[in-house]
């Protein structure tokens, strides 16, 4: 039997068992079925004595005898029960159903080896469902060793189709497949002593020992990372050779007017680091993909706005998108102040402008006059042309869709340079995996005389207190953020949530002005909300994440997080980076329930321990795996892992990439003999992944 073949040519499998398979797992081929891994082994190579076995056990087994088989219950609680016994202790074998297909099928007084999940019931320890096969010497022999659990569906389970059943299936398969063609090239299995193919499928399912498990576990994440490695590095090098970059070959003027006339305070060494690797890549042919990462505070604006002003140099338009309106109207302000002295046409587009101040935009886009232009997803549109685009920044990106990244690549004839900034620092693994083909730079210092923000976690029993401390720093002139989550299901109840904090806050600070910030406002009285906030008439907001992005009030010295419990990491982290902007001390208030759970608690522990936003990138990593960590569903992972794990496998990530990038070195495009197997594995690939070279 072929690999490709139908899963119906492997006996047991029925037209229904297939159809389950394919609904319910997506399998159809026998290649799919051995692709399906176990999630985990259970360790058969002991028998236990049913005198130590209790009810905290995972999977065990055990030898012995059947002594007597009863029905018990009425009804639907009706159960078959066999009472078991080695000698040492009893243990009830419970069936709930398929009893007809059990009753009668062992026999009493005859040895069993009896494998399952322990429970307690009362007094009494039962095996419920359990695997039971006949004790023969020799067949004890050959039944040590690791067992398979595969994941099922309860469709699935209420079918008979449970792990198992899928452990034969799979058993008979591997049995009778024939022709296990290799996926990796013979030459690169040799030089890192790979196991082959086949062998591999034989040990991730049917190890013989812990050696040979690794080992067959070992070849095939690596074979995962490897080929999307050698996919984004391709891509990245075809590119590379389709698309030259603009030359921005000089700074001029406007650069250097602004670095001695209008920059307010000295870079930090990291700033001029940065500003470097990016005036390099814009004078290098090449077109710059480079991701900015930088730790909330880090002063990236600044470094986005010196690269645009680059560009107004070499007579190229700059343009930078922001993901909400308040921060796009921010980053104007702040720019438009900035360059005031240096005479540059500068606007803002966002969906709140009105329309003939856009119709003016879109002309003077198109005529050049405009040469810096700041907006959300406005700037998008089809309708903004450009007569020269050289430079784009997207300011957290994360908060954008692949889509809406690659749109700005179209919109000059040839892609103009793109920064992508974001202030969620990403683990090194994930970036390698979801950014592998653009460069990075970091900016690991923040500006001087700031004071780390000190993090507190509180219950509701603190309350007095905290009140007490947020009037004493009011008391101070300072302002304060109070910050209600937002969970889209429920937006009626958050709403309330936040409404009945903003009276609370009210009643208890009579004296003081609060401002209330949603994303059910429009535009423009959110806006002045902000305003008012940020100008000091307000000295209280109370908001919604609304305010978690970018938002700069340096005078704002508390934080504080209500329901704590409810946000993820790196929205904690994001919030908490609203404060300590100024020379002032900042605090970080975690308000939570009392009851929390494990994960939850050691969220809030990173926060009160840590400012540093890669330590708790990589503790989000840890705790919730990648699939969960912010940006990635809309950053969009074209594949999936089946086995590698970004969070435990960074080495082998890299040692992957390493090899990949060897191998591209010397034939980029894979056109070698002993490499056309990569490249018609790439192929079968990218038939099914989406388009990457237009992508950044
Ligand atoms: P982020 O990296 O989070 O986007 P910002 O660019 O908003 O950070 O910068 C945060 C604050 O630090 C701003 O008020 C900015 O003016 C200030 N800042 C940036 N660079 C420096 C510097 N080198 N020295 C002093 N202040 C700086
Ligand atoms: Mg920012």
């Amino acid at each position: 039997m072929r690999l490709d073949a139908d899963i119906t040519y492997i006996p047991g499998v029925g037209v229904k068992r297939a159809e389950l398979l394919k609904k319910e797992i997506g399998i159809t081929t026998v290649a799919d079925l051995l692709a399906y891994y176990p999630y985990k082994y259970v360790d058969r190579s002991r028998f236990y004595y049913v005198r130590d076995i209790d009810e905290t056990m995972p999977h065990i087994q055990i030898k012995g005898r059947i002594l007597s088989t009863e029905y018990v219950g009425e009804g639907r609680t009706k159960r078959y029960v066999a009472h078991f016994s080695d000698g040492t202790g009893f243990v009830d074998l419970v069936w709930f159903q398929g009893v007809r297909y059990v009753e009668g099928k062992y026999r009493l007084n005859t040895d069993y080896i009896v494998f399952g999940k322990t429970n307690r019931f009362g007094s009494r320890i039962n095996i419920a469902h359990p695997e039971i096969e006949p004790y023969l010497e020799q067949k004890a022999q050959t039944t040590q060793g690791f067992q398979p659990m595969y994941n099922t569906t309860e469709k699935m389970k209420s079918n008979f189709l449970n792990s198992n059943a899928l452990r034969k299936i799979i058993k008979t398969a591997l049995g009778i497949v024939g022709d296990v063609k290799e996926t990796l090239p013979d030459w690169l299995i040799k030089k890192y002593a790979l196991y082959p193919r086949s062998k591999t499928l034989e040990q991730i399912h049917f190890p013989q020992n812990t050696d040979s498990l690794n080992k067959a576990r070992h070849r095939l994440k690596f074979e995962e990372l490897f080929y999307i490695q050698l996919s984004i590095l391709r891509q990245s090098k075809y590119r590379e050779q389709r698309y030259r970059g603009f030359v921005f070959g000089k700074v001029g003027d406007i650069f250097n007017n602004f670095y001695e006339k209008c920059l307010p305070f000295s870079l930090t060494a990291a700033q001029k680091r940065v500003l470097k690797e990016i005036r390099s890549d814009m004078n290098s042919g090449r077109q710059m993909n480079r991701l900015l990462q930088g730790d909330v505070g880090s002063g990236k604006t600044i470094v986005a706005l010196m690269s645009a002003l680059i560009a107004l140099d070499n007579n190229f338009q700059a343009c930078m998108m922001a993901p909400t309106e308040i921060l796009a109207i921010q980053h104007f302000q702040t720019f438009e102040q900035l360059v005031r002295p240096l005479g540059i046409k500068i606007a803002l587009l966002t969906g709140s402008t009105k329309k003939s101040e856009r119709a003016l935009f879109h002309k003077q886009l198109r005529d050049g006059t405009l040469q810096l232009l700041i907006g959300t997803h406005a700037l998008l549109e089809d309708n903004v042309e450009f007569q020269n685009l050289g430079f784009v920044v997207i300011d957290e990106q994360h908060r954008f869709g692949v889509a809406q990244r690659a749109k700005l690549w179209t919109k000059n004839v040839q892609p103009p340079h793109i920064l992508v900034m974001t202030a969620t620092p990403i683990p090194r693994t994930l970036a390698m995996t979801l950014y592998g083909d653009l460069d990075v730079s970091v900016l690991n210092e923040l500006p001087p005389g700031r004071k780390p923000i000190q993090t507190f976690h509180y219950f509701d029993n603190k309350r007095n207190a905290l009140n007490g401390f947020l009037l004493n720093q009011i008391k101070k002139g300072h302002q304060i953020y109070v910050v209600y989550p937002l969970i889209q299901e429920s937006e009626k109840m958050d709403l309330k949530n936040l409404e009945d904090g903003f009276l609370y806050i009210k009643e208890h600070f009579p004296s003081y002005k609060v401002s209330m910030v949603h994303g059910k406002m429009k535009p423009t009285e959110k806006e002045l909300e902000m305003h008012r906030f940020l100008i000091g008439e307000t000295q209280i907001m109370v908001a919604t994440t609304v305010i978690e992005v970018g938002v700069n009030v340096p005078n704002a010295s508390v934080m504080v997080i209500e329901n704590a419990e409810r946000f993820g990491l790196s929205q904690l982290h994001q919030l908490r980076g609203r404060v300590g902007r100024g020379a002032e001390q900042s605090y970080c208030i975690l308000m939570s329930k009392y009851e929390l759970t494990k994960e939850t608690r050691q969220r809030l522990e990173t926060m009160v321990r840590t400012n540093d936003g890669f330590e708790i990138a990589e503790a989000d990593l840890q705790l919730r795996g990648p699939g969960d960590i912010d940006g990635t569903q809309q950053s969009g992972l074209p594949f999936d892992l089946k086995i590698a794990n970004l969070a435990q496998d960074g080495k082998l990530l890299q040692f992957a990439r390493e090899v990949a990038q060897e191998i591209l070195q010397t034939d980029p495009f894979l056109e070698s003999e002993q490499n056309t197997l990569l490249l018609s594995q790439l192929e079968k690939m990218q038939r099914n992944a989406i388009n990457w070279s237009s992508i950044s």
